[in-house]
């Protein structure tokens, strides 16, 4: 196959949702394919007709979009070896399934799925591995005759050579499958729909597939592609089989260890470029300590020698720190827009008037940005800052009272009260009246500075000893809501004060 311009393909079965160990074989195969000026192949893998969904492909090809991959040839796009979905190149197999009959190298096998369970059963029971007895092998014409007479639907079944087989893998090496380990299987089920490793090996040969990269899940299928390929007498692809991707407790990535699919992950306020980072390092690294890629970048050093054979262990907090690096990496407006519609999202926020002000916006992307990791910390981040002093509900707690008793508190609270009233509902001039000069101009008004004047304010207005800045603060949160919360704070002071007057 050398010298032959690279054709992979990505070969999903649209069952249900693009899981993250499916989107780094495609990221792989794309990375292969554009890095060698090559073909990337989308196929839909559709026979079973009753898991399969046009939804479930539509949502898959999003997936992938999203995540910023793209190919050129598919069920949506066409190109030259259409069509792209298997359901629909049923002509496709005819000439080799009537080849292996001719050849002798497949027979009909009309053992029922009962037979064939009880048939696995015994032999489990006598220790041996669950494979096909061989039953309908050697079954004359006459008994065949019997069996459909009988309204059996035979099924078409390959003769597995009995030899040694060695699959060379392009990550894994040479894969010893010794004579007799692998059953007889079936190419074509008994209602006529091809299977699995009948299909592929049609398919990965007539659209002139020349690598095919794929999850190491597909191994033990692999001896039987190559026996298919050899009977055939087409050539055989190169393979490569890429490590599962692990869970941190070392079992297979599943549902109970969290977000598995690709949307969940968006869902979540993931980037597609950073989850994109972060799968190619899963199983493959680029032999210096580089962890930041963009797609481009990849493309240019990824190598399928570098691809591991161990499997890769998936970290969520790796890839929320990929994820907050990229988040703080985008120029600010798209940040900005991007927090935005986070909000709008949020129930809290959802119709709130301060998401169509842009002056606002930036004031919270500036304030919230070191604080999110995923776009979905945004509406928690947001009300955080929101969040009202515990005055209305009189739970200051005796640190803060003791801040807000100082001599000059109810003089700074009142000054800034004034300023508050003055902005009505202009928060451009509030921002203005709240800078840092304008803070300690204030504070010079009342004759305190520093901590003195920047503690109590934040106190009476946000319950804590603690967060950003103010004049950021300030004007994010607005003038009415400032005044309101200075106004309950004056008051509690003044309860305070009369609870606690001398005499
Ligand atoms: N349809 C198979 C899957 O989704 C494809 C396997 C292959 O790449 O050959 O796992």
């Amino acid at each position: 196959m050398s010298g032959a311009p690279v054709r992979v393909r990505f070969a999903p079965a649209p069952t249900g949702m693009l899981h993250v160990g499916g989107a780094r074989t495609a990221l792989f195969n794309f990375l292969f394919a554009r890095q060698r000026g090559g073909a990337f192949v989308l196929r839909c893998e559709d026979t079973d007709a009753g898991r399969s969904s046009r939804e479930a492909e539509a949502q898959m090809e999003s997936e992938l979009r999203w995540l910023g991959l793209d190919w050129d040839e598919g069920a949506d796009i066409g190109g030259p070896f259409r069509p792209y979905r298997q359901s629909e190149r049923r002509e496709h197999y005819g000439w080799a399934a009537a080849k292996l009959i001719e050849i002798d190298a497949a027979y009909p096998c009309y053992c029922t799925a009962e037979e064939l369970e009880a048939q696995r059963v015994a032999a489990e029971a006598r220790g041996l591995a669950p494979r096909y007895s061989g039953k309908c092998r050697t079954l004359s014409k006459a008994q065949q005759d019997e069996l459909a007479a009988q309204g059996r639907k035979p099924a078409l079944r390959f003769s597995m050579p009995q030899r040694d087989i060695y699959v060379e893998d392009l990550i894994r090496g040479s894969v010893h499958f010794p004579a007799g380990a692998i059953g007889d299987f079936v190419v074509v089920k008994s209602d006529g729909v091809p299977a699995y490793n009948f299909a592929a090996v049609i398919d990965d040969s007539s659209m002139e597939i020349t690598h095919v990269i794929r999850g190491d899940e597909h191994l033990p299928n692999t001896p039987r592609q190559v026996a298919l390929y050899e009977a055939l007498e087409l050539p055989l692809p190169l393979f490569a089989h890429v490590s599962m991707i692990l869970a941190p407790d070392h079992q297979k990535l599943s549902k109970r260890h969290g977000a598995t699919a690709v949307s969940e992950y968006r869902e979540l306020g993931y980037l597609g470029p950073a989850l994109i980072n972060y799968l190619a390092l899963l199983g493959w690294s680029p032999g210096d300590d580089r962890e930041l890629f963009t797609l481009a970048q990849l493309i240019e050093s990824f190598s399928l020698e570098r691809v591991s054979k161990s499997p890769a262990v998936f970290d969520l907090a790796k890839l929320k720190w990929f994820n907050a690096h990229y988040l703080r990496a985008l120029p600010e407006p798209q940040r900005r827009a991007l927090f935005a519609d986070w909000l709008r999202r949020s129930p809290q926020f959802a119709g709130s008037a301060e998401l169509q002000d842009e002056t606002w916006l930036a004031l919270l992307t500036s304030a919230i940005s070191d604080h999110v990791e995923v776009l979905g910390d945004v509406p928690r981040e947001a009300a955080g800052l929101l969040a009202g002093a515990p005055a209305a509900a009189g739970m200051w707690d005796a640190r803060a009272l003791g801040v807000l008793r100082q001599g000059k508190t109810p003089q700074l609270l009142h000054e800034l009260l004034a300023v508050a009233h003055s902005c009505g509902d202009d928060r451009r001039a509030f921002a203005a009246a709240t800078s840092k000069e304008a803070l300690a101009a204030l504070g010079a008004r009342t004759g305190v500075k520093g901590r003195e004047l920047y503690r109590p304010l934040r106190i009476a207005v946000t319950g804590q000893e603690h967060g950003i800045e103010l004049p950021l603060l300030l004007p994010l949160l607005g003038p009415r809501r400032v005044a309101q919360r200075l106004g309950l704070a004056l008051q509690q002071f003044k309860t305070g004060q009369e609870r606690f007057a001398p005499g």
